[in-house]
């Protein structure tokens, strides 16, 4: 638990976590997020075999699409030559990385608690995301259901407005079936200079417009595409090469068991790391379960409330625990020396003795 905890909280650090409503797959019966992984073909939970519904919670994420084209060229390494299958999957669960994700803030006020929200967009055009003159997005997407609004059949402009990260204009949001959206992908990214078709949109929106502009040699493009992702890099905007249907990983589970995430929310400095010298977290012994529409930690309240690490104030501990797939995705490191107490696990070690 300790050094998933280090983890989490190096991650935090980094700017690789971040916590942000989503629409999740909830079981009913055991009370927490699935992933879509463990929801089977009839929209089924493996654990307790319930119908899974969709619903809106504030939850963790680990930025896994910025290593998208990394894991994915990774792949191609000669001394992963005996992984074929395994090699094919994961390249399939990748998915091809010839687009850009940029983080696109919400501009909105009104919408409560979403200061720090951003969209996701995805383009294969990169070089053109300073002419970004509409986003669009389907029935399903974070935006429309927060306004409520569908489409059926029609196109509606939302209220909200999103920031360009990197020219800072504000940016329409339509929802609409009119357009060719990415396979799996609920939002669309406009760019009249880049596609016929978000010309036409814009065209007929009466929306700002710019001449397409199709062709560019090879070697320009690179150079303008390089430039715009370091400056997304340089403004934590995203810039960072993944494929349209690629997510960021969703860790949040409202469960009793699992490794607590070690995060202290104090109303006036935020989410608030854990301590280093507070380490491990450590679940409470509930006496009862509720069945009740939250995290079963929240009903112990001496466990959840607590003081902030920052300015000492009254604070709340986050109930949420890890998937335990993040468990998983590092222990086997601690193998080759688990009794090592630096670190999560020896560099040395992991470097001479592990193909990864
Ligand atoms: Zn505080």
């Amino acid at each position: 638990i300790r050094w998933t905890q280090e983890l989490f909280l190096k991650l935090f650090e980094a700017g690789l976590v971040y916590q942000k409503e989503a629409l999740v797959n909830w079981d009913p019966v055991d009370q927490t997020v699935l992933a879509d992984e463990q929801v089977d073909e009839n929209g089924n939970s493996w654990r307790s075999g319930a119908h899974v519904e969709k619903k809106l919670l504030k939850q963790w994420f680990i930025r896994t699409t910025q290593f998208a084209k990394e894991l994915y060229d990774g792949l191609n390494d000669s001394v992963l030559h005996d992984w074929k299958d395994i090699i094919k999957l994961q390249k399939h669960w990748i998915g091809e990385c010839d687009g850009v994700n940029f983080y696109f803030k919400i501009n909105n006020v009104s919408l409560k608690n979403s200061e720090n929200d951003s969209v996701t967009v995805w383009t294969r055009r990169p070089e053109h995301i300073e002419k970004v003159r509409f986003v669009a997005v389907n029935d399903s997407h974070l935006l429309a259901l927060k306004e409520n609004v569908k489409t059926n059949g029609n196109t509606i402009k939302l209220n909200v407005e999103l920031i360009n990260p990197i020219n800072g204009e504000l940016v329409p949001v339509f929802v609409t079936e009119e357009l060719k959206f990415e396979p799996l992908s609920d939002c669309y990214v406009g760019i009249p200079s880049a596609s016929e078709e978000a010309l036409q949109f814009a065209e007929k929106y009466g929306l700002k417009t710019d001449p397409l502009n199709t062709v560019d040699n090879p070697d320009d493009l690179t150079e303008k595409q390089k430039v715009i992702c370091d400056k997304a890099k340089l403004l934590k905007a995203g810039g960072h090469w993944s494929s349209a249907k690629l997510r960021d990983w969703l860790i949040s589970r409202q469960r009793f068991w699992g490794t607590p995430i070690p995060i202290i929310h104090c109303k006036k400095c935020g989410s608030v790391p854990v301590d280093r010298g507070d380490l491990p977290v450590k679940l409470p012994k509930l006496s009862q379960l509720s069945r009740k529409d939250k995290s079963p930690l929240q009903d112990d309240s001496s466990w959840l409330n607590t003081t902030c690490p920052s300015c000492g104030g009254d604070a709340t501990r986050e109930t949420d625990t890890m998937d335990t797939f993040v468990d998983s995705s590092w222990y086997f490191l601690r193998y080759l020396d688990p009794k090592y107490s630096r670190e999560m696990f020896s560099k040395d070690k992991a470097f001479k003795m592990t193909p990864v």
